[in-house]
């Protein structure tokens, strides 16, 4: 019987994710990553060119589940679960909101090492191999052909395959050659707002404020936020416009703007991690949306390769895994077309290697027909979160919606889902999440309104009755206001 091979572009979060699930459902792998091993011991410790931490939340740990249990156990030993954002005011108190009222949590998760347990992991299989430091260079779409440059050596690598795989990032070398093969229409914006990281190190052994949270410094039209880390200090993310930025040229400025932004941050980073400021790399902001994802049974684009997201929703990773566990998915529906092919026990020993390429073709098409969408919908929650966290979570009426969302949910958990619930611990696709969020929006609108609606008539009539002799008012009688309606 035949072998399958695929060749994946990225040994990234989710590349070497999408190197397990092919490996164990029987291909041959080939993953090509740019940059060196980060096993190696030359290269720990040196850092990504991207977020030291993220969040992992319910989409991309059910992705790590299907692939197998034991996985997903390696990867919750490594995080902190982070059970709501803790909101630091102007004038340094504190306030926590709860991310769910059933008391679910993300997860801070290192990437560095999230990408090792997944590397480690597709190399125990056995037909899998990884070359690091070699490039894509070139792509053939129709002759399923590519050639990555070794970056040590210059030498250029030929490979082929059944399927090519583009897990090649935000940037995507092989998201571009799929422009070649077939029409991609693509939206892609920058925003005006960069990001930079600092250090918050741990403090006399200890987490420097309190872990379980994710911490939030909310300032309206920017924001500081941090994440914990297994060695007990927090990475801070500094989301800002770039003006902003370009305005602080000194360490007076930097100190006036931190004195006045977040004066309780002062004393927990230290002057010298709050001077890194001036050393620290900046990063943009942009998204990308595609479709279609994929150019017949040949190749296909996966995680930020196909939907290059702001991080404000935390749902990039959780997106692109998601993307592996549904690609699974649809092969596993054209091995086993009886079973079910969503149920990860189900599917557990099932081979997609020897599937043809009408097959290949079929499952594909129905990975172009959803997730597109949903990659786009996750992309409009994510750019609609930024305003959320950087300036509503201060605001009354949030807060009032949180908390009747919240009862509301305890009541009906079919009815209503709080957004945070259907984006971060459920698999609801996030377009249906978009849907039901908006249904709801309009209908707790029309609650509130005919509740003030009732208050204002019954302050009104009260006002009248107790009031109104003194300024010469009262009540219509029943008759005359029957009078009126049937006029
Ligand atoms: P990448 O992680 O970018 O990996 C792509 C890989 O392809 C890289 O290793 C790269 O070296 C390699 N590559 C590139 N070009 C080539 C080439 N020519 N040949 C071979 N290899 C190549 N997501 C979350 O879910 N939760 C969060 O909390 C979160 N926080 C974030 C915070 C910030 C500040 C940012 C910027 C992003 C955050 N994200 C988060 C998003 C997340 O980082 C990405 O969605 C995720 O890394 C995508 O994984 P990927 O494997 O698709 O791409």
């Amino acid at each position: 019987m035949k072998q399958n091979k695929v060749v994946i572009s990225g040994g990234g979060l989710v590349g070497s994710l999408a190197a397990c699930y092919f490996a164990k459902r029987g291909w041959i792998v080939e993953v090509y990553e740019k940059r060196p091993d980060p096993r190696d011991p030359d290269n720990v410790g040196k850092r990504n060119h991207r977020s030291i931490n993220l969040a992992i939340s319910t989409r991309g740990l059910s992705s790590i589940n299907r692939l197998s249990p034991d996985v997903e156990k390696k990867v919750m030993d490594i995080v902190l679960p982070m059970y709501g954002r803790m909101i630091h005011g102007l004038d340094g108190s504190t306030s926590a909101q709860a991310y769910s009222i059933l008391g679910k949590a993300i997860n801070s998760v290192d990437r560095g090492i999230l990408n090792e347990i997944l590397l480690d992991q597709c190399e125990t299989f056995e037909g899998t191999k990884v070359f690091f430091q070699h490039s894509l260079e070139h792509c053939d779409m129709d002759a399923k052909t590519a050639t990555f440059k070794n970056i040590v050596t210059g030498e250029d690598v030929f490979t082929s395959a059944d399927l090519i795989i583009g897990a090649d990032g935000a940037h995507s070398p092989t998201r571009k050659f799929l422009q070649y093969y077939t029409k991609v229409n693509i939206e892609q914006k920058y925003i005006d707002h960069g990001y930079m990281e600092l250090e918050m190190k741990a403090k006399d052994g200890n987490f420097a404020m309190d872990k379980e949270h994710l911490h939030i410094w909310p300032r309206k039209t920017f924001m500081l936020i941090a994440l914990p880390n297994l060695d007990k200090s927090f990475t801070c993310t500094l989301f800002m416009p770039w003006s902003k930025f370009e305005s602080i040229k000194t360490e007076e400025d930097l100190n006036e703007f931190f004195e006045e932004y977040f004066p309780d941050s002062i004393p927990l980073f230290g002057q010298e991690s709050i001077n890194e400021f001036f050393t620290n790399p900046k990063g943009a902001l942009f998204y990308v949306k595609c479709t279609p994802h994929h150019y017949k049974s040949n190749a296909v684009i996966v995680g930020d390769a196909a939907h290059c997201t702001v991080p404000f929703y935390a749902q990039g990773m959780n997106c692109g895994f998601e993307d592996i566990e549904t690609l699974d998915t649809l092969l596993c529906e054209q091995a086993a077309p009886l079973i079910d092919s969503k149920d990860p026990v189900a599917c557990q020993n099932i081979k997609t290697s020897s599937l043809t390429p009408e097959q290949i073709e079929a499952a594909l098409i129905k990975y172009t027909g959803c997730r597109p969408r949903d990659s786009a919908s996750m992309i409009d929650l994510a750019m609609y979160n930024y305003i959320e966290m950087r300036h509503s979570v201060n605001t009354f009426s949030y807060k009032a919606r949180l908390w009747l969302e919240g009862k509301l949910h305890l009541i009906m958990p079919k009815v209503v889902i709080p957004l945070y619930t259907m984006v971060s611990f459920s698999k609801i696709s996030y377009t249906d999440a978009t849907i039901q969020w908006k249904k709801q929006t309009k209908a707790l609108q029309n609650v509130v309104s005919v509740f003030t609606k009732l208050t204002l008539a019954t302050v009104a009539v009260l006002l009248v009755k107790y009031s109104g002799p003194r300024l010469g008012l009262r009540l219509p009688s029943f008759a005359e206001v029957a009078k009126i309606f049937r006029k």
